[in-house]
Order: C-alpha cells, then structure tokens, then sequence
C-alpha cells in the first residue's frame, strides 16, 4: 500500500516532514530482499504520523498478494475489536500507524499455520519498526501477538501482560503506553475462553480511554463533519 492523506484528514498538529520521511523509508523497505527465507515484497500501512502504533506480526500471504496489513480474516476480528471502542477499519488504517515486526511472509509451518519467523529474521526486519516509532513518536502502542510484544517487554505469558498497560522506552529514550492484544488469528483459542476473554475486554477497555485513541477518534469525527459541512455548502 503506498502511503498518502489528504490534507483534510491530517491529525491535528502533524507535519508533513514526518510524513514524507515515512514515506521514503516505505520506498526503501519495499525494496528490501534481506532474508532468503521469507516472501516478499514487504507490506507496510499508510504513511501517518499518529500517536497510536499498531505492532503485528507479519504479513500472511493475503497480505503479500494484496500489499495491505491486516486484510484478511485475522484483520476482520482486530478490526471488529476497533470499531467495538470507536474507531472503524477504515479511519484506523488512514489514521493510526500500522507496523510489524517483520513484513514480508515468513512461508508455512510443516505442523499447521505460518511460521514464526526466526531470531535472525526478527532482527535483520527490527530497523523497519524501530526507525517507524522514532518518526512517528506514538504515546500508544499496540503490540498485536506474542512475537510483538516480546519486542517491547520481558513476559511471553500472555495472561500476564493484557489487561493491563505498561510502560515503553526506546533505545533513545522515547517514552510510550504499551497496551497488548493477542493476535487476532482464528487459529487462535486464548481470547475465546477464560480468562482470555475477559483479559481482552480489560485491554480494549484501557484502549478505548487512552488520551492518544481518544485524539485519532476525535481527529476523525472533526474531518467527518468538515467534510459534511463542505458537501452541504457546495
Ligand atoms: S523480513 Fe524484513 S528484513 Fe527480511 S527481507 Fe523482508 S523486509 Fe527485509
């Protein structure tokens, strides 16, 4: 996907400087064949300075195919998990800055599902998403599974780190709320029992209330009603 606004739809306070250094990272990441063992071409959201940031896994091959984050099955339950606190599928593509720890599609696991990508992968892919979060600068976090959010914090339990939030601070110093989810795939069984279930109604709830959610949710509503009270006027 390649990045793009308009200007009637930039969050309140961002420059296009941000902007356009995202998008020459893009042009450089679509280009990266690092890795012999995973299938490209890398995917990566619009280009948006936002002070949320989704961290996923990696793409699977909808993704690839399609070049957009999140647009097959396991995107329709994260995005029906978005729009239950405010913010729809759409508005949170164009506003919210959608990563992942490694962007290019990793092949099938022999014993079922994808595989997860390795040590080296995860390293060699990690400059992509470093480099994002220090031009975006997000307060928010989202880190989407356990491969993301071992990225950012210590446990791999998840019982142990959704449901709450924590603290984040970059290499440079860059401060942010980390607010994990479990990935949303339907391979998945956590977030469908206990205490899963509930643990994911607590992180969604926590979501829902943070001051940089509530800023892309109320930055939506205003370019919603610029964009009525101009077609009314025409
Ligand atoms: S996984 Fe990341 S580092 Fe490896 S080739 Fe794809 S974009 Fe490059």
């Amino acid at each position: 996907m390649t990045g793009g606004h308009d200007d009637g739809d930039m969050m309140a306070g961002q420059g296009t400087h941000g902007v356009d250094a995202l998008g020459h990272l893009y042009r450089d990441l679509v280009g990266c064949r690092r890795c012999s063992g995973m299938q490209g071409p890398p995917v990566h959201g619009q280009a948006v300075i936002s002070p949320v940031m989704m961290v996923g896994q990696a793409p699977g091959t909808r993704e690839i195919l399609q070049g957009i984050p999140f647009c097959w099955t396991a995107g329709k339950t994260l995005f029906r998990w978005f729009e239950s606190i405010g913010i729809d599928e759409q508005t949170f593509r164009r506003r919210a800055l959608m990563s992942a720890v490694c962007r290019c599609f990793p092949g099938k696991n022999p014993k079922g599902g994808d595989r997860v990508p390795d040590a080296v992968e995860v390293e060699r892919c990690s400059g992509w998403w470093q480099t994002e979060v220090e031009l975006a600068r997000p307060r928010l976090i989202i880190p989407v599974g356990k491969l993301a959010i071992v990225q950012f914090m210590e446990s791999k339990r998840l019982n142990d780190v959704v449901g709450a939030q924590w603290p984040y601070r970059s290499p440079s110093g860059l401060e942010a709320d980390l607010i994990p989810l479990p990935h949303p795939s339907g391979a998945s069984t956590w977030f469908k029992m206990e205490p899963g279930k509930t643990l994911l109604e607590q992180a969604l709830s926590l979501i829902e209330v943070h001051p940089a959610w509530r800023e892309i949710r109320t930055a939506s509503a205003a370019a919603q009603a610029s964009r009525a009270g101009r077609i009314g006027a025409a």
